[in-house]
């Protein structure tokens, strides 16, 4: 099921949101459902509160090879536990913040342990654009987004954007 994605500024997306206890079927269903509108948006992350699940659960597929066989991963409770020196620097987006983009730098590769579907513990370490998106994605379980990197003037322009497409959705 497609679920409708918040838009910022929300104050949901400001929550610094609390770990999951116990990977229930309801918390399984929502997570296929935050893939199947992750897919749908097109995106390559989405987090739970995104969709107004206060809960530390993230999905991604930053595969952009369209002959690769697509990588949905699901995450209960992601952890960054380690982080390189070296940089990166991508262009971000977000489905909370449509058609604005701006550059970010976060660490060129982290290593995330997450507990996946099954409740099982998993331990990967991801470069290039999965280690951006998964970062992005862990940052909206602390209630932060990727404009909260950018200078204040940039990001109240993108905000007040967001405010007048927020007025022209609720009048359509
Ligand atoms: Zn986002």
């Amino acid at each position: 099921m497609i679920r409708p994605i918040l838009i910022h500024p929300d104050p949901r997306l400001k929550k610094v949101v609390d770990p999951v206890a116990d990977i229930t079927d309801d918390l399984r269903r929502t997570a296929d459902d935050m893939l199947a509108t992750m897919y749908d948006a097109p995106g390559i992350g989405l987090a739970g509160p995104q969709i107004g699940l206060m809960a530390r659960l993230i999905v991604l597929d930053c595969e952009k090879d369209e002959a690769a066989a697509p990588r949905p991963l699901i995450m209960f409770n992601p952890e960054i536990i380690a982080s390189s020196d070296e940089k990166s620097v991508y262009e971000e987006g977000c489905l909370s913040i449509p058609e604005q983009y701006a550059e970010v730098e976060r660490p060129a590769e982290v290593t995330v342990r997450w507990m996946d579907r099954d409740g099982k513990a998993q331990e990967e370490t991801f470069d290039k654009l999965w280690a951006t998106c998964v970062q992005h994605e862990i940052d909206h379980l602390d209630g932060k987004l990727f404009i909260d990197y950018i200078s204040p003037i940039k990001r109240q322009i993108i905000t007040r954007k967001m405010q007048k497409l927020k007025r022209d959705r609720a009048r359509a």
